[in-house]
Parts: C-alpha cells; sequence; structure tokens
C-alpha cells in the first residue's frame, strides 16, 4: 500500500513569532520544523503500510527557501521518501493555492491512501486536505480518531461532537487524523542517520505543470486584511479547599456552561 502524507513545515511555535515585513503572513523565512499536527499523519502511515506487508510512505510538504527540515525529521521516522515544492512564486499562497500544489505533487505519485491533519498548528484553516481531494476527484473522510485499510476499503471511525461515526470509503481517498489517532515513534538514531540519504525530490511550479497565475499571491482568493495581538490570559481563579472544593470548580465549570 503507497500512501502519501501531506506535511507541513512551521516555524517552531516555542520560539517568538513574528509577520513579514510590510504583509499580515507569518515570516516563515527561518528554520521550519514538522508541524506536531503532521506526526500523528506520519505514524498512522507507517502503521497502515506495516500492517499492509508492503508499500511506501511518501511526503509531499510546500515550504518557501528549500526548507527540509521538518520532512528529515518525519524521515527519520520511517518515510521513504519525499516531494518538497518550493519556489519564489507561490509566496503568499492562500489555502486553495497550497491544495493545488499539493494535488499536482500528490499526482505525480500515485497513492492508494493521502493522509493529511485536521488542521495545521500555525495556519489551521482545516480547509486544505477536502481541497486536494476535490482538486484530485477524490472522496474525502476529515477528524479520523482511527483508521483501518480493509481491501479496497478504509474504514474511519469519524469524532463528532456527540462521540462518533463509523465511515467507510473506497481507496483510494483522503482521510485527515486527529491528534491522538495513534502516539507517533520518536526518531531513533538510525532512523536520524538513515533519513540523511533518503530522497526528497524539489520540485518548482513550473515542473508541477502549473500556472504562476493559479498559485501565491496572483492566484490567491483569500487576503489577510489585518492581524491583533491575542488578548493576555487572566490570572484565573484559585479554589482553596476548605472541604467544598469540589463543588465549588463544579459550580464554576456551571457558571461557565462547560458542564
Ligand atoms: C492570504 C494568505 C497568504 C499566505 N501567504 C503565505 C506565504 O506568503 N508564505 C507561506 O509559506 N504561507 C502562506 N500562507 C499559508 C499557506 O499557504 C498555508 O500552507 C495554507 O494556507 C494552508 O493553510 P492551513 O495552515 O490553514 O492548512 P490546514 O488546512 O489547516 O492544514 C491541514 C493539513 O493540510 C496539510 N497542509 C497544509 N498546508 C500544507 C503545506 N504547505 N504542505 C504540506 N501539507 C500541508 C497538512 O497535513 C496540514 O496539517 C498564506 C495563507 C493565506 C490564507
Amino acid at each position: 500500500m503507497n500512501i502519501v502524507v501531506c506535511v507541513k513545515q512551521i516555524p517552531d511555535p516555542a520560539a517568538p513569532q513574528s509577520l513579514e515585513a510590510g504583509s499580515h503572513t507569518l515570516d516563515r523565512s527561518g528554520k521550519l520544523i514538522l508541524d506536531d499536527s503532521d506526526a500523528y499523519g506520519v505514524e498512522m502511515a507507517l502503521q497502515l503500510a506495516e500492517q499492509a506487508g508492503g508499500g511506501e510512505v511518501t511526503l509531499v510538504s510546500m515550504a518557501p527557501n528549500g526548507e527540509t527540515a521538518g520532512l528529515r525529521t518525519a524521515l527519520a521516522m520511517g518515510a521513504a521518501k519525499a516531494i518538497l515544492v518550493s519556489d519564489d512564486a507561490l509566496k503568499g499562497s492562500d489555502a486553495l493555492g497550497t491544495a493545488k500544489v499539493l494535488a499536482a505533487a500528490i499526482g505525480r505519485v500515485g497513492a492508494d491512501l493521502i493522509i493529511a491533519a485536521t488542521e495545521s498548528s500555525d495556519g489551521y484553516t482545516g480547509t486544505t486536505p477536502v481541497q486536494v481531494a476535490e482538486l484530485l476527484g477524490l472522496p474525502s473522510i476529515t477528524f479520523a480518531k482511527s483508521v483501518a485499510i480493509d481491501g479496497g476499503t478504509v474504514k474511519v471511525d469519524r469524532q463528532t461532537e456527540a462521540g462518533y461515526d463509523e465511515v467507510t470509503s473506497p481507496l483510494p481517498a483522503v482521510v485527515t487524523v486527529t491528534a491522538g489517532v495513534v502516539e507517533p515513534r520518536y526518531p531513533s538514531f538510525k532512523g536520524i542517520m538513515a533519513a540523511k540519504s533518503k530522497p526528497i525530490e524539489t520540485l518548482s511550479v513550473a515542473d508541477l505543470g502549473l500556472d504562476g497565475g493559479q498559485v501565491g499571491a496572483a492566484g490567491g482568493r483569500q487576503v489577510i486584511t489585518s492581524v491583533d495581538e491575542a488578548e493576555a490570559r487572566n490570572a484565573g481563579e484559585i479554589v482553596v479547599d476548605e472541604g467544598d472544593g469540589a463543588q465549588r470548580i463544579v459550580t464554576f465549570l456551571e457558571n461557565l456552561k462547560v458542564i
């Protein structure tokens, strides 16, 4: 079974973030790392390929400046190879532009299953994977909390507010996974060393046969009109337990309509 995993490389969320000068978009010029959200997809793909007893996991990423650090992490986990699409013409790409690039790259591989995260950690529109599915003419199943393959069918427990739905789809299909679908492995030393020599094919917009007017700022349909600082967190409320602590916490949560 050949599986493609969409892997977004993002600025380290633990480091201070800034916007590009004169723009409302995140400065992605520094080192990028594997988005934690996508580590779950990589692990899921590795397990499904292992269970199928054959095939390989290919990573597909669109990122600026030929960045491969996040891809190397996913290769160290066990993926076989990667495709990176990196091109100055992609600057300013919105979610649909990104989906066009990913769909074109995936189309070169020929996958039985395409896995992405439900949403990324930095942009999190949560729209890219379903747009990829639409562009490829494939069914998509979102919010998977478990994924199993049965012959030519994928079976997904799809998380809902009330619990989960059991959804099946013929393959090939696009599935987005939630955090916790599986526990991502830590790359071993052997895996890290092996990843250094695994192939990463770097492609431009022209290599994908895309017209520059479809992607990047030129093809963008979304515009970020303003960006505001997130509100500072309140100090919170400390409940000192004088025998009625549990009840006071319940009342507090009830007032918030959390329970
Ligand atoms: C107006 C606008 C301008 C932008 N300008 C730039 C820019 O100049 N430079 C820039 O780098 N980005 C830019 N972005 C962000 C970039 O294009 C995002 O990758 C894209 O919008 C995807 O959005 P998301 O993070 O919300 O993905 P989501 O839909 O939340 O992502 C879900 C999943 O899809 C997959 N996925 C998403 N993006 C990628 C990717 N790039 N590669 C591989 N897999 C992916 C991953 O599995 C991810 O977890 C811009 C976005 C907007 C809306």
